[in-house]
């Protein structure tokens, strides 16, 4: 069995057009959505990830706003110019691109930022929503991979699903999203015992490892849905996910590729949060 490929690249370009005419819309009745984006160091892979997001803003009639400091910034000028960016009623979402240089406290500065304005979903606030079922900004990556279940009419209720990894950016969010969409969800990470035992009964089988073709074939269930959220640069510069796609394609009944399948979909939701905070902000202006 070859897989049928979940294409992230198109589904994005799908939800960017319907994103683009909201924006639009939005902006005719004076409230035109806006990201402003912190940037701390010079780490380049944040520094692509930072480009991408602003260009995709734009490419939707986003306005977006870049501030750009050196490794050796002092926390207190990030903090203020947050605080300066909470207050600014024409600004929508406030993104600090992680990882933050080591003499930051990053859940101080994820703290900061206002919590209607927490387009990252990051914010203790907004995880707390999340797990209680209320309205909460929902972290990109994992709500990109529901959009794609919605998109190819993958059914979850029901469904063992298995997330591999814990991180609050991705795992964790992700096992929510999957238990309130009605799956049984298993969440692995490094200290489980028996790995393979739990990924071959997966009928949804989520990667977020960060080690290279880490998960294999012999891992997979016939017919699982396979998503592969790592990016993971090899020796010879090119891109490759947490799955080894070659062997799992041959058992899987969906998979996603990489580069291609999750990656454009997280900045698509970053972008689609940034047009619902607009949304409210008008909504509250009433
Ligand atoms: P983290 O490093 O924060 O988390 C990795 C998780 O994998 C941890 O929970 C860890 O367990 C677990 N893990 C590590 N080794 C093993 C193992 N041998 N067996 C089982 N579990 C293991 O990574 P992130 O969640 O931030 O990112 C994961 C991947 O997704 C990375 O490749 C990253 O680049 C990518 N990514 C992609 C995005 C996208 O847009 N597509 C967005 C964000 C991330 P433990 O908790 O026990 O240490």
């Amino acid at each position: 069995m070859t897989a049928r490929i979940i294409d992230g690249n198109a589904l994005s370009a799908k939800l960017r057009g319907e994103l683009a005419a909201q924006a639009a819309e939005l902006t005719v009745q004076g409230e035109q959505p806006c990201l402003a984006v912190i940037l701390v160091g010079s780490d380049p892979a944040s520094a692509v990830y930072v480009r991408n997001k602003v260009a995709g803003c734009e490419k939707a009639g986003i306005k977006s706003l870049k501030f750009e400091y050196g490794a050796d910034a002092e926390p207190a000028e990030v903090l203020a110019k947050i605080a300066e960016l909470n207050a600014d009623a024409g600004v929508h979402g406030i993104l600090v691109q992680l990882p933050l240089p080591k003499h930051f406290d990053e859940k101080a500065v994820l703290e900061a930022i206002s919590v209607e304005k927490d387009v990252d979903g990051f914010h203790a606030e907004n995880v707390g929503r999340l797990s209680q079922g209320q309205e909460a900004f929902v972290p990109c990556t994992p709500n990109g991979v529901m959009e794609m279940f919605k998109s190819e009419g993958i059914s979850l209720r029901g469904a063992e699903a298995v997330v591999i990894g814990r991180s609050n950016i991705v795992g964790k969010p992700m096992a929510m999203l999957l238990t309130a969409a009605g799956a049984t969800v298993t969440v692995c990470h490094s200290a489980t015992r028996d790995l393979n035992f739990h990924t071959r009964r997966a009928d949804i089988l989520v990667a977020a490892i960060g080690k290279p073709k880490f998960v294999t074939g012999d891992m997979v269930k016939p017919g699982a849905v396979v998503i592969d959220v790592g990016i993971n640069r090899l020796p010879d510069g090119k891109l490759c996910g947490d799955v080894d796609f070659e062997s799992a394609k041959d058992v899987a009944g969906a998979i996603t590729p990489v580069p291609g399948g999750v990656g454009p979909m997280t900045i698509t939701m970053l972008l689609a949060n940034t047009v619902e905070s607009a949304r409210r902000a008008l909504r509250r202006k009433g």
